[in-house]
Parts: C-alpha cells; structure tokens; sequence
C-alpha cells in the first residue's frame, strides 16, 4: 500500500495497516514528521521528483493519501499508473476551498454563503455584498485556521486595505461568519466495491480555529444527526469516492445544518476511532483501498478525543508531565513521535472512555484541569 504523505495520519495508518499484514511504502515529500518512522519503507524525495515518482509506482499495488495538499500532477500521474483511492478529482476538489465550496454549491450541499475574491476591487466589492460579520480564508494550503482571517462588516477603506494585504496575489473565499450552536463531523467509510458505512457523527469544540476536543455520542439533537450522515452519504456517492471522506459541519444557533468542509483521508476527529469503535478510521481506510468488506463502525463506548497541542510543551523538546493521562483509567495517550513542539501543532492526542459521557466529560476535565486547560 503506498501512502501519499508524511504526518501523524500516514503514521497511525501504517500502524493499523501494518497490523493487518499490508506492507506500506510511504512518500513523505520530505516530511518526516510522522509516518516515516511507521512505514516499512519510505521515499523522502519531494513529491514532484519524476525518479520517486517511478519507484512509488512501481513498488505499490494500491496508493491512498494522507494529506491532500499534494500537486495535482502528482495524483494524476500516480493514478496513470496505480490504482489511487480516493482519486485525483475528489482529492483536488477537497484541497481548494474555492473548487469545494462550488463543488457543494453546485451539487445542492448547502453551506454558508460565500464570494470569491481575486484582487482588491472584488474584494471590497463582495465584502460589502455580504454585509455581515466575514472569515476571509485563502483558497489554497489553509488548515488548523492559518490563512483565515474574521473580519467585522463595516469595515473602513483603510481598514479593507489593511485586510487585503494578507491575502494579496492569491485568491480567497470570504465567507459568512455565523454564530455556532455545535460543530460536527461525519466519516463515511466507502469501499472500492462500493460497500459504503459511516460512524456515529462526532461533536467537535474549537478553538483558536484548532480542533480542541471530539465527543462521542454527540450532544446534538438526533434528527440533526440524520441529517447529516444523509448529507455525508450522498457526498461520498456524489464523487464516487473510495477510502475514508470526513465532512465538517457547522449547526447556526438559528438550527441551520450546512456544510463547512471536507477532508478527502481519516480526520482528526475521527482519531476516538482507534479506541473507541470495534474498527478504526484507519483500519477501513486500509481495508476500503484494498478491496475488503469494511469493519464495523459501531460505538463500544461513550468518548472523549483531545489534541495536544505544541502549547503544552514545557519548551520545544520537553513534554509536560503527562501522568495525569497515564493515570487515569480508560485513558490513551497518542504522540506522533514529532521533533519539535511549536504553539499550536498537533502533537499527539488522548481518548477518554468510561461507561457514561457524564464520566468521561469529568475524567477529561480533570486532566484538562491539571494541564491547565479550559474544562470543556
Ligand atoms: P480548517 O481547514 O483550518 O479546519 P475551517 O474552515 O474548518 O478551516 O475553519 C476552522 C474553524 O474556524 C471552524 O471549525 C470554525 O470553528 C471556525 N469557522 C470557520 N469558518 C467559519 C464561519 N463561516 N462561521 C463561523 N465559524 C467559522
Ligand atoms: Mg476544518
């Protein structure tokens, strides 16, 4: 199996994947952040060097990607010769913000309203369009809130200009910023026979733009539950897609369900999987690419996901004292084996689990206390 990538995904990929026998050959562009130390093998050549490009094609039967800013010539030359799951379309369609908003808008998935911005003229112009508070994003290489900027409406000439600078030379999507009563996400699982599942929706709890903490059932009336799988399902038909596809939610305080976006590989918020679920996010990756019947996606218990960040380094090569986690019962802790903390990289995360959300919500607000977070 060849993986497209070099971060924590491919890592805890290769882990599941390695465990079911499969041999993972991973092409980390020079990243060597995470999955290199999992992998069997790896090329650490960038990804448009055509020699790393030959061996990776050579060496592997079925390839899948762990993160999708890849260059678009590389997935396509990779899909010229090897199976890729998903492929190039879902995966460049995922990687832009501009083509993913068309995409959803396009194919009847309602999501906030937006404009394109190419230069400054469209830019005051859609702003004022909009006339409401905005988040300006870039349209490409965004994650983790980088590139993303909230604006409040109103805004004076100076202060657009002022805005503008950031973003100039690229494109940006400005969006609509609307007041949130929930954030979730759905994983749907889909299988190169067509086979097709999905996970129990995931309530996600941001902050700072970064992934804090996933819970499991979400607290999150169940018709809007529904819907969204619904919504996730009929995403994943509409690109035929293969692999694990992650669809974000935003639920508006006035009870809106829409679309925020989409990762085309396992998620963040799908990380509880590991422990929490009878097969992982990363085990129906492996086996959707290969061919095999899925596994179960079924709940075993009540859950609670937390990243750790870069900010809870002591500095960039000290962890914290991390026995608040390892001495709590039904905890796990995770790292990605990264050199160097940095404030707000994902540096590894912990699963909570006792037999009622109650509980685990009290056991991670315990840690979160100890590590000096905000409880949840
Ligand atoms: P990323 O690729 O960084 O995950 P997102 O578009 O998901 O980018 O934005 C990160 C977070 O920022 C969201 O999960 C949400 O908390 C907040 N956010 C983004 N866009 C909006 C919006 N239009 N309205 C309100 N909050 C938003
Ligand atoms: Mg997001």
């Amino acid at each position: 199996m060849g993986v497209l990538g070099g971060g924590q995904l491919g890592r805890m990929l290769s882990l599941d994947a390695r465990r079911m026998g499969l041999k993972v050959l991973a092409w980390t562009g020079g990243d060597r952040s995470g999955a290199a130390a999992t992998a069997d093998q790896i090329i650490d050549s960038p990804f448009d060097d055509p020699g790393a490009l030959e061996e990776f094609t050579k060496k592997v039967q079925v390839a899948t990607v762990e993160f999708e800013n890849l260059p678009q010539a590389t997935l396509e030359n990779v899909q010229k010769q090897v199976k890729l799951y998903p492929g190039s379309q879902a995966v460049t369609i995922c990687q832009h913000r501009e083509r993913e908003k068309n995409f959803l808008s396009q194919n009847g998935f309602e999501c906030v309203k937006f404009r394109i911005a190419e230069d400054f003229k469209s830019f005051k112009k859609f702003l004022s369009d909009l006339d409401c508070d905005v988040i300006v994003k870039t349209a490409e290489f965004g994650y983790d809130g980088k590139g993303q900027v909230r604006l409040k409406k109103s805004l004076t000439e100076e202060e657009i200009k002022e805005a503008w600078k950031k973003f100039e030379g690229g494109r940006v999507v400005i969006e609509e910023c609307i007041s949130l009563q929930a954030e979730l996400s759905v994983l749907v699982a889909r299988s190169s026979k067509g086979e097709v599942t999905t996970y129990d929706p995931v309530e996600n709890i941001h902050r700072n733009h970064i992934l804090d903490v996933s819970i499991v059932p979400a607290r999150i009336p169940q018709n809007t539950q529904i819907a969204a799988i619904d919504i996730a399902l009929s995403i994943a038909d509409t690109f035929e897609y293969v692999g694990i596809l992650a669809v974000e939610f935003f639920l508006s305080t006035d009870g809106r369900l829409v679309v925020n976006e989409m990762a085309p590989r396992p998620h963040n918020s799908g990380h509880h999987t590991i422990n929490a679920c009878a097969c992982s996010q990363f085990e129906n990756q492996a086996r959707a690419i290969t061919g095999l019947p899925l596994g179960s996606t079924k709940l075993l218990s009540p859950v609670v996901m937390m990243n750790l960040l870069g900010d809870l380094w002591v500095d960039e090569n000290t962890p914290p004292n991390w026995d608040p986690i390892t001495s709590s019962k039904g905890a796990s802790l995770h790292l990605y084996g990264k050199r160097e903390a940095r404030k707000g990289r994902k540096m590894g995360h912990a699963t909570f689990m006792d037999i009622s959300l109650e509980k685990v919500i009290d056991q991670t607000n315990s840690v979160r206390e100890a590590l000096k977070l905000p409880k949840i």
